[in-house]
């Protein structure tokens, strides 16, 4: 059953200015779509697939959203308020914005499609869609962007699966829960270098997200439990390491 309006439209005011946010993440999803159920339906799903979503419904605030430049991908709704989807994404590619856009709409004439990509989408997805449809779109542009011809991270003994969230490392191989999955990945696209707290945490949170105090610790001491202690190196009062090689 569809929640009121007010529960969603507080639940968005809560959120802080796109653009006071810093550049960090690479794994966080902005969401640029101005349709309730759909915005809050993709927030849940992506977010429990371990890519946080940051949730803009405005077309002004979109601009700014695509200044920030703080993400990875970005799904775009072509009718918004207050903008045009296409002339959002003409303009945020003219100044620069490098990351892949994916344009999620019900528009399906042959001239949108067209335009769309000609303006610098890397896909286009007409609504509606199934989520596994969506998922699997985002890793194929994600890859493309990245390219890489598989899909997996490694670091040093370490490997990550992107599409099926497995970790192995040394005898040991299971599958990540989300919130674990985006800590790894964080952790192993950067292998060999000292991530702080302040910026896990920007990684695998989304924007007004309450974060604990200790839930990075408790993320890291859950995935050496099962991985043993040298899956993440801790360097004390400076933050943790994916290590590059064999400590
Ligand atoms: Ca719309």
């Amino acid at each position: 059953m569809p929640e009121p309006e007010f529960i969603t439209h507080l639940a968005v005011s809560l959120r802080p200015r796109p653009n006071l946010v810093k550049k960090v993440a690479r794994m966080r999803v902005l969401l640029l779509e101005d349709d309730p159920m759909i915005g809050k339906g993709l927030s849940k799903a992506l977010a429990a697939e371990g890519m946080p979503v940051d949730w803009v419904r405005d077309g002004a605030d979109a601009a700014a959203a695509l200044a920030d430049g703080a993400h990875a991908i970005v799904l775009l709704d072509l009718g918004l308020p207050n903008a045009d989807g296409l002339t959002l994404l003409k303009s945020a590619r003219q100044s620069g914005f490098n990351a892949p856009v994916l344009i999620i709409t019900a528009r399906d004439t042959l001239d949108d499609r067209v335009s769309g990509l000609d303006l610098g989408a890397d896909d286009y997805l007409v609504k509606p869609f199934e989520l596994p449809e969506l998922l699997a779109r985002m890793r194929a542009v994600l890859r493309r962007h990245h390219g890489r011809a598989v899909s997996r991270v490694v670091s040093g003994e370490t490997e990550l699966d992107i599409e099926t969230h497995e970790l192995s490392h040394g005898d040991v191989v299971q599958v990540l829960p989300a919130r674990e999955y985006a800590l790894m990945l964080a952790l192993m696209e950067r292998p060999g270098r000292i991530l702080s707290r302040a910026q896990i945490e920007e990684r695998i949170y989304g924007w007004g997200e309450e974060v604990e105090s200790n839930a990075i610790d408790v993320l890291i001491h859950s995935i050496r439990r099962k991985f043993g202690k040298d899956v993440i190196i801790n360097v004390r009062g400076a933050g943790w390491i994916s290590p590059k090689s064999r400590p």
